[in-house]
């Protein structure tokens, strides 16, 4: 069921404060506690992608500018974050994040690369975008470069379209035969499953815009020069497939948003929203992680005893 926007919650619903108490100067009357994005997006049984409104904010009760201050607000626990969890590699922590990013054309996926993920310390980040296969990816099941693109120990690893393009793309324009296609929901839950039981945190995003929203998206890619480089004719024939992809992805999110891999639908003809959104779900993973700092393997006082003596 789309969530819409939360009434209840009065808050700037953000920053490093999102889900815990506001430990400030309200005594009135017991007030719901802040909706997290984790909640507000989740995509859980029932749920209709036609119902969720692309211009909606859930979780987020600020304007545009308060969206945008608040993105940068989050921007240095992120990468604290994201410093622990690669801290934790070093002492053998096996744990990873993995960030999948899907949607239409000019969703916006590039913007949440630059915007979001891009504040994080490009050394603890694996980004892949994923094209249409290559004659030797096409020699191997469709998974073969997903597994290669895994994130390592410490790491956050980010697709910018993934797995999901081969029940996408491929069952809109039937790559492959239907046999085959309708066969991988089932592959890719045991997959992401496997991915969980790994130490493995998934947490696939779909950035949902109207096509009205993409008309004018791609409108402003013709009119500026600085943007024809986005711009490919093609994207102009995906776009008569609109229904087609809708339904895809309705399959899509009621057959693989399981408990150890939900998905979460982000409404994105607000670009400020949809980067926030995407950055407070990593960051709300993130702190349910519990990370601390790994304990020192060797003896505090005696090293600093050892730095205090040292004549250099
Ligand atoms: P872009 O993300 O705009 O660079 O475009 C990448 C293109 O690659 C899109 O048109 C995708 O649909 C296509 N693509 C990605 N994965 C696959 C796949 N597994 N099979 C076919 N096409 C794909
Ligand atoms: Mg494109």
């Amino acid at each position: 069921m789309a969530k819409k926007k939360d009434k209840g919650t009065k808050s700037k619903g953000t920053k490093s404060k999102a889900g815990k108490g506001t430990g400030g100067t309200t005594p009135t009357a017991p007030e719901p506690a802040p909706a997290t994005f984790t909640d507000a997006l989740r995509v859980g049984e029932g749920f209709t992608l036609a119902d969720v409104d692309p211009r909606s904010t859930p979780a987020f009760d600020g304007d545009k500018q308060a969206g945008k201050d608040a993105l940068v607000a989050a921007d240095a626990e992120l990468d604290a974050l994201q410093e622990q969890l690669y801290a934790q590699s070093r002492a053998g922590g096996r744990r990873r994040v993995l960030l999948v990013v899907q949607g239409m054309d000019t969703s916006g996926k590039g913007g949440i690369m630059r915007h979001v993920v891009g504040a994080v310390d490009p050394q603890g980040v694996e980004l892949t975008a994923f094209k249409a296969p290559t004659a030797e990816e096409k020699r191997h099941p469709f998974l073969w470069r997903i597994r290669r693109a895994l994130p390592g120990p410490g790491m956050i690893g980010v697709f910018d379209r993934s797995h999901y393009e081969d029940v996408l793309v491929v069952r809109v324009h039937d790559l492959v035969p239907p046999g085959q296609w309708k066969r991988r929901y089932a592959t890719i839950n045991t997959f992401e499953q496997k991915l969980a039981a790994d130490d493995v945190t998934v947490v696939k995003v779909m950035l949902h815009i109207s096509p009205q929203e993409q008309r004018e998206r791609l409108a402003e890619r013709l009119e500026r020069p600085d943007k024809h480089w986005k711009f490919n004719p093609r994207d102009l024939d995906e776009r008569e497939h609109w229904a087609d992809y809708q339904e895809a992805y309705q399959v899509v999110l009621g057959r693989c948003s399981t408990d150890h891999a939900p998905w979460f639908v982000v409404p994105a003809d607000r670009k400020w929203y949809a980067r926030l959104a995407v950055q407070q779900l990593l960051l709300e993973h993130l702190r349910g992680l519990d990370l601390t700092w790994p304990e020192a393997d060797f003896d505090v006082e005696e090293q600093q005893a050892r730095l205090a003596a040292s004549e250099v």
